[in-house]
């Protein structure tokens, strides 16, 4: 295969892919039927609780509480509210966002009951948080969780009462030191009520919601996500990254307490951040879409469910593109990577010479190592060598994302010219196969749960080159095409949320997916001059390294958090 056909159908494929698999749903509308969750209805919630500031304290915040207790009551919930004092964190906390001399507020959550057929079952309990930081309207952070824990709560009312009882606890304090939730789970007698939690988040003001945390021993929460949940987002990485993060929400108290939970989150437009910018209008309504349709399917299966989930062991979990969730257990992983194994080698056996299997290995060492090394110092060129103001790193990300893909590209076609070009295609995909089916092992061995974003796209990988090798030659490259477009195009959505959650903070994260996505793309590259090639690519890296400079050079993002600081 010399030409560029083969190869801009499985690019385009990809970018399509990953296009479908990171764009948040259409919004609902507020004539939705009564029985689903609509974005439409949720966002007359936020506009009346996140148009202005409300931290603990405020005035604002008063008037936020009355309108919730007001809401639920309205709803069916018999509602309570309790105080507790500021933890000595929390004060820490309140003083940096309201000055010194602000007088401590007390910690205020309010917790809604509505009963079920049944009440002797464990209750099922929707979580988010109400206060927000000073400075920020907070219309995502936690607005959008509040309101979609509402209007899941009226279109459960709206099919009829289901088997368990379902509480809604919206906590104040989250923003000091979670101490709502801390005042909860050790003190009030309902919290003992509680048989599982569905925890809803923000890290910015859009993008596509996913359930990114459980409890340990989720094998039987999975399923039961898997069972209830239409057009699930969700994978076992992210829960394997985040439980490496120091970021906590109210859901790590529950966990300490031993309680199961689900957590969801979005973290697309990440410039809200506790930013004063976050007000209504600047929701993206299809992140709240996303995340209150999964949330009311998730919590329909929960109050329904005979028995609710308890410890199994943990599964290998990801949605194919956001369509449909893959979940199989740990030693399948096994099972995966020696049947890629088996097909690298079966292309490979009595074709691919050591000169272009060592060619391929090289190109992925060199991706890996050379691409972490250029992702960090351009990181560092953008800024952060210095001290940094977190939420001004938050801002850059849109720029980060082509910067980093840029790096990822430039350095992909620079290795590949100068190591691969002219050299036999399958022999050096063999080769450059071999490190990544080595830590695919690894990982498997170490860290199970995040081991498929390595080991699936190599399985394809090898079928496709298997097939390009002994099927026919249309099947083969039809294969090729195939796997290089899935593979590539989950390497670009995983990527683009990589890159989110920690790209300002760990850029090198970016080195896997682009030596995977290489590793399947080496099949299809065309024969192009090798200089033009190089050329193109240092280019590449030129202009990667040109909007570090911006991002650098530009003044601090009016939307950083009010009480920020450079550190
Ligand atoms: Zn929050």
């Amino acid at each position: 295969m010399r030409h560029w056909g083969a190869l801009l159908v499985a690019l385009v494929g990809a970018a399509i892919l990953a296009i479908i698999g990171t764009t948040p749903p259409r919004p609902a509308s507020a004539s939705a039927p009564a029985t689903a969750f609509s974005a439409a209805r949720a966002m007359l919630d936020i506009r009346a609780i996140g148009h202005a500031p409300h931290p603990a304290g405020s005035a604002e915040h008063e008037r936020v509480r009355h309108y919730l207790v007001r809401r639920l009551t309205r709803s069916g919930f018999t509602v309570t509210t309790t105080r507790s004092a500021v933890s000595a964190k929390g004060a820490k906390a309140f003083h940096k966002q309201n000055g010194a001399s602000a007088p401590l507020p007390p910690i205020v959550d309010i917790v809604a009951l509505r009963p079920g057929r049944n009440s002797a079952l464990p209750a099922v309990m929707l979580m988010a948080h109400y206060d927000s930081v000073a400075g920020s309207p907070a219309a995502a952070d936690d607005s959008a969780g509040v309101a979609s824990a509402l209007e899941t709560a009226r279109a459960i009312a709206a099919s009829g009462q289901g088997d368990r009882d379902l509480i809604v606890l919206i906590t104040d304090g989250e923003e000091l030191e979670l101490d709502g939730a801390r005042a909860f789970f050790t003190s009030n007698p309902l919290s003992r009520h509680v048989g599982v939690i569905v925890n809803m988040e923000t890290r910015g003001g859009g993008g596509r919601a996913s359930m990114f945390e459980t409890g340990a021993d989720n094998g039987a929460m999975m399923r039961l996500f898997e069972r209830n949940v239409d057009r699930p987002v969700a994978t076992s990485l992210s829960v394997f990254v985040y439980k490496h993060l120091p970021n906590d929400t109210d859901l790590t108290v529950a966990k300490a307490h031993g309680f199961f939970g689900f957590n969801f989150a979005f973290i697309g437009r990440p410039s809200q951040y506790h930013s004063p910018s976050a007000v209504p209008a600047a929701l993206d309504r299809g992140a709240l879409q996303d995340m209150g349709r999964q949330v009311l399917d998730l919590t329909r299966g929960l109050l329904k469910a005979p028995n609710l989930p308890g410890h199994a062991s943990d599964l290998v979990f990801f949605d194919a593109f956001g369509l449909v969730l893959v979940a199989y257990p740990v030693w399948v992983g096994w099972v995966l990577i020696g049947a890629a194994t088996g097909l690298y080698a079966l292309a490979g056996w009595r074709h691919a010479t050591l000169g272009a299997a060592a060619r391929g290995a090289v190109m992925t060492l060199a991706l890996i190592i050379g691409g972490a090394a250029l992702l960090y110092g351009a990181n560092l060129v953008s800024g952060a060598d210095g001290p940094v103001n977190y939420y001004d790193r938050l801002a850059a990300i849109p720029r980060l994302e082509w910067q980093i893909l840029l790096i990822c590209l430039g350095v992909f076609v620079v290795a590949w010219a100068l190591l691969i070009a002219d050299h036999d295609r399958i022999g050096t995909s063999v080769g450059a196969a071999v490190p990544l089916l080595i830590l695919g092992a690894v990982a498997q061995a170490m860290a199970p749960t995040a081991a498929y974003p390595i080991v699936v796209p190599l399985l394809l990988g090898g079928a496709g080159l298997a097939a390009m090798r002994r099927a026919n030659e249309t099947v083969g490259r039809s294969l090729a095409v195939a796997a290089a477009m899935l593979g590539i195009g989950y390497m670009l959505a995983m990527g683009f949320l990589l890159v989110e959650a920690v790209g300002p903070f760990i850029p090198m994260i970016a080195a896997l997916p682009l030596a995977i996505a290489a590793v399947l793309a080496v099949p299809l590259m065309p024969t192009v001059e090798r200089r033009r090639v190089v050329v193109v690519g240092a280019a590449m890296l030129v202009l990667a390294i040109g909007i570090a400079l911006w991002i650098r050079l530009d003044p601090v993002a009016a939307s950083v958090a009010t009480y920020s600081s450079f550190s």
